[in-house]
Formats: C-alpha cells, structure tokens, sequence
C-alpha cells in the first residue's frame, strides 16, 4: 500500500492502535502531520565519548552509552526534594547520572539496562563529576544503527523513542504526494530548496555538520523561511484587506491648531518627539486608517505626542479615548491632560468606581459628542459605552491589553484612526515577528535635563548597609520600594518569599510606614495601596513586580531589587523606571550575589533599548516581553532572535508580492500556505 500524506498514522508501520491513539492526542493524526515534526536535536551515534574522558567535557552536551550499574531514588533531608542517582558504566570507566524531582524514573532506568545518554557533565557543589538532568533512551545490544545519526523528537505520550522514529521513518515514503505549497517562483526568489527533500534531509541528515546540529542548514532554512513568510504574507494580506476601507473623515492640519498646540506645550518636544508626530499626523491626513505603535522609553514623553494627535482630531471634530490599564494610571493621565488643555477642551474621565448617576451622564455627553476627548479603563469597553464619532482611539500600555480588548475599543468608531504605546522597548527584530501589519514610531531619545539614576549592584552580605541609606533616605522626606521577584507557588525555589520580605522590613523598620502589595491581591486593594503610597502615607512599599508602568510618585527616589538576578534587563529597567521622576536625586540598589556581569552591565546602561538588545541576546524574547506577549513568538521552526534576517527577507518578499501581484494572488498564497498542517510544538 502506498502511504500519502493524508494516510492516517495507524497505517504507518509500528503505529498500533494505543500510540496511534496517542498520536493523534498530540495532534498527529496523518502522514502529513509527522513529516513536520521535526527533530530538535540530532545524536552522532558513530562517536560516543568514553566515560573515562567525561571530565575532559566539562559544560558541553556529550553523548555516552554504557551500562547502568546501580539506579537508587534518594530523598534529600532539607527541602525532601526527590533525586535519582543512576552509575553508568563503558569499560572505560563510570560516571554518576543525577535526575531531580523525576519519581517516575526509578520504574523506567533499572540496574543492568543499557543506556545512551546525552547530556553536559558538570562538577557538583561537592566537587564531583556528574551529568544531570541528561537526556536518555534505552537501548538493546547493538540493534540500533550503530554509526547512525539519529533524530531526536520530543516525546509523545510514553512511546520509546525509537518506536516514534520508526513511526516518523514510515511517513517519510509519502514524501513523494506531498504538494510544495509554495509555487516555483516564490522558492526561487526566497531562495530555497523543494519542500520534499528538505523533510527528507531534516529527518534524516545526510552529514552533521555545524549547521545541521545548529539547524540552519539549507533544509531547515526552507522550513523556517515557509514559516516565517506565511506570517508575514498573512499579517500584510489582513492589513490590506481592511485597507480597503477607506476613511469617511477628513483631517486638515492648520494654523489655528498649531498656533493652539505652541500656546499649551509647558517644553519644547525633543527632536524625536517631533519626528514621530510628522509621522502620525501624516496618518492622519491620510485616506487609509492609522495603525501605529509608538515605543518609547519610560519618560519618553509619548503622552504629550498622543495628545498633539488628539487635539488635531478634536479640532476636526470627532472625539478621542484614551485606554489605560489601570485606574491610577487613566488618573494620572487625566489630571495632565486637564492641566494643559484647561477648558478648551471637554475632558472626561471613565472608570469602574463612577456611581450610576455620574455613569448615566457620562453616557450621554460621550454619545452626544459633548465629551471630546475621554480616558478611562476597562470601563471605556463597556458596551453602553457609544461614541457619537470616534476618530482616534490611543492605548497606553497596550502590552496590558488582550488583542480581543483592543478590538473591541476600536470597534467603537467607524475605521477609527489607532494609535498603540508601549514602554517596552521592543528591538526591531521582534517587532516585525509581532507587529508586522502595525507601522512603527520610535521616540529615541529622552527629554533633556533628566537626572540620572544611580544605580549599584550589592551583595546581600551588604544589605545592612543599604537599609542605613533607605533610613537616611527616609529621614531626608524620600520614599522607598522594594522589589521582590514575584512568588511562583509552583516554583520550590529559593527566594526569599514576599512575605518574609514584609515581615523583615518592619523589623528593621519599626519606625517607618511599610506596606506590601502583590498581584494576587484584589485590583481595588492594590489601587487603595497605591494612591497612599502617591499620597505620601506609605514610606516603604514591599512589593513584587506590581507596581505599574508609567506610575509617577515623583517623591519615590529609591528602588531596591532583591535578588536582581532573577529579573531579565528590561524588566529591571522598567522597575528603575519608576523613580528619577521628581527632583530628587534617585537611586535604583540591586542585590545579588549571582550573575555579576549581566548586573553590572545594567547599572552602566541607562538607555532601554541597548538593555533589550542585550537582555534578547542573553535571555530570549520570552524574558523582555513577558510570557503573555511571547506565546506570539513562538514559532515551531524558526526562532525570532537567531533567524532575524530570515524573518526580514520573508516580509520583504511579502510586501513585494502584495505591491506587485495585488491582494487577490497574495490571498491565493496565503490560502494555500496556511493549508500546511499544524502540529504540535517542537521543543527549543
Ligand atoms: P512616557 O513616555 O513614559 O509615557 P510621559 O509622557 O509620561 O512619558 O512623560 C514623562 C514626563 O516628561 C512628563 O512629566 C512630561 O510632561 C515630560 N516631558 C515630555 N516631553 C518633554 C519634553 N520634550 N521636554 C521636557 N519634558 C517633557
Ligand atoms: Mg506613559
């Protein structure tokens, strides 16, 4: 029988019905669908290390096969964390394989299996040599290919890997139905390979060379670039599908407006600050709708270049809301904005605590189009919230907000013109893998005469001598936070727990006013705790990472980070963010007596983005953009920050297809690309 590729995985040889079953649990149901399970990393079985030579490896992943002589399961006394202890053994000699917290494996590794083991040997706290948390597969006698390269998948359900590669090996001879789903011309202008023989080689590599082992060999480049190009090509097609919607408004720009934005602007906007308002006036003049995000760093000044954009679309008579995350912040908004427009403009503030007799009038003046220009929380999305003609919606913060949430604001004027801000400096790489259909403006560059924040790394050896200077610092009218990494229940680490924290700091403080806030505490209680911290009734605040973006307590002049080395750069410079806002000389303490480097590093960097090109290259996208934002960048085959060239090549075809071959072709490749099955993730 030939196998194609929509056969059904219970046909393919070694494919019972129970790892069938749990095949397509994991969402490989056909042939098809295992040709793109690829392999994450690939074991040259021709050359194993001997164990003798282990500790000539040290730090680096080495393959070991051998002979398992004893395998114990040990409960540590202190944190009764469990440890599986297993001696290998080659003829050359023995190493000691550790594996923590895996009960289950005293049932899977027993005295006398044979075992091939992958894994990067390291000298314990005790000074011995080991290897732990290796990856390991049984193997008997000799059956297997020997002088083999062998594919690793990621496990499915409990089938022994060699049973999958077997199953996998079984779907490759449908290669010869699979469709190329993209056509001739396009590979021949991304430059690559036929989609078949690139699977053939992924699953089973002719040479391992570095960039077979690195995956970025001309196979796996074929793979990524399909990927990354359907992205892009689909993000542009959406894009310009609701494109075709033009705008009913018009907006000129005159004299009277410009003469108005001089006469209320308290500063001169910086060079930066000017460039992107061309930017975003340009949009609106325009016929299509704006869809732009603003970066900028904290203190950036993005507020006043949002509200420039808001007076020019009052002026034209529609109205404008501005979405912020939290009621502090749409406060804090408020009261600025009320401050620099006075009375020429009717300000309104929308929020969850507006008592009914206030909401019913909120309500009507908004649908009236009395209301001009309306900040609010959540509270804005309501559905009885209606505009009389919504022009311009803004989201500060808009890393805070759900795609879902957004949508639902800008559904509330006809194609309004959209405006989204973030303080999280996103470099360009990562912008284009999330934002490819959003246009980017960049405010580089800070407001002048901003004091600098001094910022030191100490020891926590050191911490009495930093509570001295947070008591002087007190007693000369400063406030104070202290950060602690947030509390993870599941996570049995070691961190000074939140809590303990608490407890401390009003030991050594008995004085002081401290209160602690944290995110599982209820929004109302946080706010409470918040304005009495801005209020000036709180003289520490203990707290993890809570504590906003953008919030402004110009009295708050030092911030101390506990156990700084679990933060990536630019969470830690968004923490910094939030003193140097006043007069007051600031100071940002980090503690840790880990990862030296990298903290040093921070305290010498003060500009945001240079830290998240550094925290991208150290830590990955997950750490800058936080878990919520990274599950977009996730991609099975490609990975955003190594194949950044990749993922720009793949958008510059993407909008040239769309330039020259028009919406309808460019549809017609989406179609078609996006028909491509989508499995399970592949482990990085
Ligand atoms: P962010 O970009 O973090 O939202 P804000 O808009 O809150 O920054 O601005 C931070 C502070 O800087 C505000 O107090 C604002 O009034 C001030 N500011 C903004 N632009 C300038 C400028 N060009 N010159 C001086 N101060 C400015
Ligand atoms: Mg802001």
């Amino acid at each position: 029988m030939t196998i194609t590729v929509e056969a059904p995985v219970r046909a393919l040889p070694g494919a019972g019905p129970s790892r069938a079953k749990q095949l397509e649990e994991a969402g490989l149901a056909t042939a098809g669908d295992l040709l793109y399970y690829l392999p994450y990393r690939y074991e040259d079985r021709r050359h194993p290390v001997h164990i003798s030579d282990v500790g000539r490896h040290v730090d680096t992943p080495i393959l070991l096969r051998g002979k398992v002589m004893s395998a114990a399961m040990h409960i540590t006394r202190l944190r009764r964390m469990k440890v599986f202890e297993v001696v290998l053994e080659d003829g050359t000699g023995a190493v000691k394989l550790v594996w923590f917290n895996q009960g289950f494996l005293s049932d899977q590794i027993k005295r006398g299996d044979r075992l091939s083991i992958f894994g990067a040997p390291k000298i314990s706290s005790y000074g011995q040599l080991q290897i732990e948390s290796a990856d390991w597969e049984k193997f008997e006698g000799d059956d297997e290919a020997d002088g083999a390269i062998v594919p690793i998948y990621s496990k499915v359900g409990n089938i022994p890997p060699k049973a999958l590669r077997q199953i996998i090996g079984g779907a490759l001879s449908a290669l010869p139905t699979l469709d190329d789903p993209l056509p001739p011309e396009l590979r021949k202008r991304l430059g690559v390979i036929d989609l078949a023989p690139a699977l053939e080689q992924i699953h089973r590599p002719p040479q391992l060379d570095a960039a077979f082992q690195s995956r970025r060999s001309r196979a796996h480049v074929r793979i990524i670039l399909q990927e990354f190009f359907t992205l892009q090509l689909a993000l542009r097609v959406r894009r310009a599908s609701e494109e075709v919607k033009r705008k009913t408004r018009r907006i000129t720009i005159d004299d009277d407006q410009r003469a108005e934005v001089k006469r209320i602007l308290p500063f001169r906007l910086t060079k930066a600050q000017k460039r992107v308002l061309k930017e975003i006036a340009t949009d609106l003049q325009s016929e299509r709708p704006m869809y732009r995000l603003l970066e900028g760093d904290v203190g950036s000044g993005k507020t006043i270049v949002a509200l420039i954009a808001a007076i020019i679309m009052i002026r034209n008579g529609h109205q404008v809301a501005l979405l912020a995350p939290t009621e502090i912040l749409a406060e804090q908004h408020y009261q600025r904005i009320r401050q620099l427009v006075d009375d020429s403009i009717v300000v309104a503030k929308a929020t969850g605590s507006m008592t009914a007799g206030e909401r019913r009038t909120f309500l009507a003046a908004l649908r009236d189009g009395y209301i001009q220009l309306v900040v609010g929380t959540h509270a804005l999305l309501e559905d009885r919230v209606v505009f009389k003609s919504l022009g311009l919606a803004i989201v500060d913060e808009q890393h805070r907000f759900g795609v879902e949430q957004r949508q639902r604001l800008f559904a509330k004027g006809d194609t309004p013109d959209i405006l989204v801000m973030t303080a999280t400096p996103i470099p360009r790489s990562l912008a284009l893998a999330m934002y490819g259909d959003l246009e980017l403006s960049v405010i580089d560059e800070l407001p002048p005469g901003r004091q600098q924040i001094k910022t030191a790394v100490r020891l926590p050896a050191q911490i009495e001598r930093v509570y001295h200077f947070i008591d002087t610092e007190i007693s000369a009218g400063a406030q104070v936070y202290i950060v602690y990494p947030i509390i993870e229940e599941s996570e049995k680490s070691n961190l000074k727990p939140l809590t303990a924290g608490f407890e401390a700091t009003k030991q050594r403080f008995p004085n002081r006013r401290i209160a602690m806030m944290h995110g599982r505490m209820k929004a109302e209680e946080k706010e409470e705790t918040m304005q009495r911290f801005k209020r000036g009734e709180i003289d520490i605040m203990v707290s993890t990472t809570v504590i906003e973006v953008g919030i402004d307590v110009a009295n708050a002049s030092l911030m101390l980070i506990i156990d700084a080395d679990r933060f990536g750069l630019s969470q830690l410079h968004q923490l910094r963010g939030r003193v140097g806002r006043g007069t007051r000389q600031s100071y940002c303490v980090l503690v840790s007596d880990k990862e030296k480097d990298r903290l040093t590093q921070f305290a010498k960097t003060l500009n945001g983005f240079d830290l998240a090109d550094l925290d991208l290259k150290l830590r990955g996208p997950g750490e800058l953009l936080g878990t919520k934002q990274s599950g977009a960048l996730r991609f099975r085959f490609g990975h955003v920050v190594r194949d950044y060239e990749l993922m720009e090549k793949a958008r510059d075809l993407a909008i040239d297809i769309l330039e020259k071959e028009g919406l309808a072709k460019a549809q017609k490749v989406v179609r078609k690309l996006l028909g491509v099955p989508v499995p399970a993730t592949v482990k990085d």
